[in-house]
């Protein structure tokens, strides 16, 4: 028997611009959690921090991570990805951090102890200069999460299951685990996710539930972001494999197409469904 409060499911949500629902659409669809990507600069108040909090009881919905997302990012092909995204480009790298410690405190107004972060893309070679800069910057963050009583969760997919291990035991932090994403790692073309759980299981402290097709050319173009059952991470064997490895916490959907809200609720709810009936099966 599936027991209260584990794998409760939730929804990736946005507050302004960004790739998650309205905190109105996980409310309708009756989800019992949530994950935030953090608003903009002009959006992280402790005025709005409060009445986001009120809507949050209102509606009986937990947070369980904020998510920090920066200007100037784009995931329009994955070389964008590598010059763009994270903390690892080096232009923009000092000012991100900052970015990210303000998030980490709008986090804490929000009573939430779980940061988010897609790092970037962390060069291969552990002896590099730019390696070293990648995990000192890390180092901070987590420091200051860190008086904030929070814990930093990496999101998977830049790199091979392998290569993220070892960044974190290079990281040498005890406040930084991975928000496992099963379809990044078939979308940048990063390894077989269920076998990856195999790997840095030990660190999966937070999941999303999102699912894909490999591209023809994997690590070189997109694979393509599909409906969750739709697509190569294998919903049941994913869930049987989170269970196995002591995974209880939620199960937060993320469907990453706000240019279509109908399409994204109904295949929220559909995704929903889906992890409930599974859920029933695997804990039966
Ligand atoms: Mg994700």
């Amino acid at each position: 028997m599936l027991e209260k409060d584990v794998w409760p499911i939730g929804v990736f949500t946005s507050i302004d611009a960004g790739l998650g629902v309205r905190l109105e659409v996980a409310s309708e669809l009756k989800i019992p959690t949530i994950q935030l990507h953090a608003p903009m600069r002009e959006g992280r108040s402790p005025a709005l921090a409060e009445k986001f909090i009120q809507s949050l009881d209102e509606l009986g919905i937990k947070l369980t991570c904020v998510f920090g997302g920066f200007e100037g990012e784009s995931y329009e092909d994955i070389p964008t990805v590598e010059r763009t995204v994270g903390l690892v480009p080096a232009e923009t790298r000092a000012s991100r951090l900052q970015e990210m410690r303000e998030i980490s405190d709008f986090a804490r107004l929000l009573g939430c102890n779980v940061i988010g972060l897609h790092l970037g893309v962390v060069p291969h070679d552990r002896h590099c200069k730019d390696y070293q800069e990648i995990v000192n910057v890390t180092r901070q963050l987590c420091d200051h999460a860190a008086t904030n009583e929070q814990a930093l969760h990496l999101e998977t997919g830049q790199e091979t299951a392998e290569a993220l291990r070892n960044f974190i035991v290079d990281t040498q932090r005890s406040n930084l685990f991975i928000n496992f994403d099963p379809a990044n790692m078939i979308l940048y073309g990063m390894g077989n996710p269920i076998e990856a759980l195999d790997v840095i299981g030990e660190y999966v402290r937070s999941v999303h539930c999102k699912d894909g097709l490999w591209s023809d050319q994997p690590g070189v173009t997109w694979g393509r972001e599909v409906p969750l059952g739709e697509g190569d991470v294998g919903i049941e064997a994913y869930l049987n494999k989170l269970k196995e490895i002591g995974y209880r916490g939620p199960l937060t959907i993320e469907r990453e197409i706000p240019q279509d809200p109908v399409r994204q609720k109904a295949e929220i709810q559909h995704a929903a469904d889906l992890i409930h009936s599974l859920s029933a099966k695997i804990w039966r």
